[in-house]
């Protein structure tokens, strides 16, 4: 009865990890990949506001043109990208979804940096196409040759993202050029997911966009404000695929939740340094405390995670012990290609972050399980 391109999907890791994880009564949950923030109470009054004011039908498929036009010019001025047009979506994935439909035909290449946003690899599968990894293990830095070496004569589509879910690496802005330079070359249209831009540490966050006129740029709301309910994304690139994009938006998500677009531009105007500061001070606690235990990290330089190598055994071996000892973190083929990390989101209270270190700290000491 199922469609045979389901087939090409496939839950078994993270399904594993429910399923160890399901007798735990009050877990230490370094899990969670969005915010433990809530959505700003301004942009809440507006939601509210927009709901009460009856702004709740359908939207222009395109997004309002108020969102539409902010977001352009937000687009232009921030990231030096100034793109032929823009699509509001509801959210990351949903644009995601509709650019490798409107992109990936049979037997198309696509290339992805490993470790990857788990969507990527079975969205391109759905849609036909061949996901090609682009081994970045240990440092997880995505260069212009180690992409080279991956392309072939049917490589379509170049995935970034940066900063990047599962190890919190950006790509170096001394990099983009190259990258830029290597997407020309070969024809390809770089797919660029900016969705944790906001929480870039160490320096601004840089786009291929403003290197590569061919890129589909991706950003959101889910993580910058804590809105991963809310479905409010956004992409911006060429004419052409946004004009397919926004074609099979109108016969599938039909536009963007209104409420949402309209706080969308509330959420704009709010100021979200506060979180990035406390989401800084976070990484610099369980980096220091990861790295004073053992651990072999990367310091990432952005998003809310860290990736590192499991001290013993194999992912699933490790983190089924950490379960064991009321740890919840995610194994790193959830992610990858390889199974020798493991991922901690470190989107929890500073407690949850301490509770999490001590349990790191016993379970490097004390190694595998006997037997
Ligand atoms: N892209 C990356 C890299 C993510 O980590 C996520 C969510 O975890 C998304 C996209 C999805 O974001 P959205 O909530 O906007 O669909």
């Amino acid at each position: 009865m199922i469609a045979q391109r389901m087939s090409k999907l496939d839950a078994s890791g993270i399904r594993k990890v429910f399923d160890l994880a399901a007798s735990m009564k009050n877990p230490i949950n370094l899990s969670i990949g969005q915010p433990d923030f809530d959505v700003p109470d301004p942009v809440k009054d507006e939601a509210i506001r927009a709901i009460r004011e009856g702004k709740n039908r359908y939207t222009v498929t395109q997004g309002i043109p108020e969102l539409h036009e902010r977001l352009r010019a937000l687009v232009n001025e921030k990231k030096g990208y100034d793109p032929d047009a823009l699509l509001v979506t509801s959210g990351v994935s949903g644009a995601l979804l509709l650019a490798f439909m409107a992109l990936v035909d049979e037997g198309d290449e696509a290339l992805i940096p490993d470790p990857y946003f788990v969507m990527y690899k079975h969205l391109v599968g759905l849609c036909g196409g061949t996901p090609v990894f682009v081994n970045t293990y240990p440092d997880f830095k995505v260069t212009a040759d180690r992409l080279r070496e991956k392309i072939t004569s049917r490589t379509k589509l170049l995935l970034l993202n940066s900063p990047a879910n599962p190890t919190g690496s950006t790509v170096d802005a001394a990099e983009l050029p190259a990258i830029a330079e290597l997407a020309a070359e070969h024809n390809l249209l770089v797919l660029s997911d900016e969705i944790y831009d906001c929480f870039s540490y160490d320096m601004p966050p840089s786009s291929i966009g403003a290197a590569c006129p061919n890129t589909l740029l991706m950003g959101g709301f889910s993580k910058s404000h804590g809105m991963t309910g809310w479905r409010l994304g956004y992409c911006a690139g060429p004419r052409e695929v946004i004009a397919a994009m926004t074609m099979l938006q109108q016969y599938s998500f039909v536009c963007a939740p209104s409420f949402a677009q309209v706080a969308g531009l509330t959420a704009l105007e709010t100021d979200t340094s506060a979180y990035t500061e406390a989401y800084r001070r976070k990484r610099d606690l369980i980096c220091d405390g990861l790295t004073d235990a053992g651990y072999e990290i990367r310091k990432p330089g952005g998003a809310f995670y860290v990736f590192p190598k499991a001290p013993w055994g194999t992912d699933m071996e490790f983190v089924a012990e950490a379960i064991r000892n009321n740890l919840l973190v995610i194994p790193g083929s959830v992610f990858s290609e390889k199974n020798t990390h493991f991922r901690i989101s470190y989107a929890a209270t500073e407690e949850t972050i301490e509770a999490g270190l001590d349990a790191l700290r016993k379970l490097i000491r004390q190694g595998p399980p006997e037997g």
